[in-house]
């Protein structure tokens, strides 16, 4: 028996709405999306969903307090709140580079954890 369902694209700022008709995890008819990304976005909603994770992590020694962090790539939806816990249990020592490796392989996900931003360590930024 097939479905219609809603999907907003997430893969730009555009964020069409999406209307499919689904039976089970398979696609039968798509409109509303602006490009052909779009297709691609609810067939991996379908069957594999993900999304970027962001977040903060505790610097030591920074000039900061927290880092602002997120995946280098998205992450299976599934996984965003295990990672989420999992990252408040990470420091990460001072000077902090944007891209730096924060986390690598993520849960087992192959995806890294990168910092967002540069801290410079404490003493750095009180000169
Ligand atoms: S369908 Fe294309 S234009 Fe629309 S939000 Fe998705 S990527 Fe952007």
């Amino acid at each position: 028996m097939s479905d219609n369902r809603e999907f907003i694209c997430v893969v730009c700022p555009v964020g069409c709405t999406i209307e499919a008709v689904v039976e089970g995890d398979e696609l039968q008819e798509i409109r509303g999306q602006a490009c052909q990304r779009g297709a691609a976005f609810v067939r991996e909603e379908l069957t594999d969903p993900r999304r970027m994770l962001t977040t903060t992590v505790r610097v030591r020694g920074g000039a900061l307090p927290l880092v602002p962090v997120r995946s280098a790539a998205p992450i299976p939806k599934g996984l965003l709140r295990e990672a989420a816990a999992h990252l408040r249990g990470v420091e990460v020592a001072a000077p902090v580079t944007e891209h730096q490796v924060i986390l690598p392989d993520a849960l087992g996900t192959g995806i890294d954890i990168v910092a967002s931003r540069d801290v410079a360590a404490a003493s750095a930024a009180e000169g």
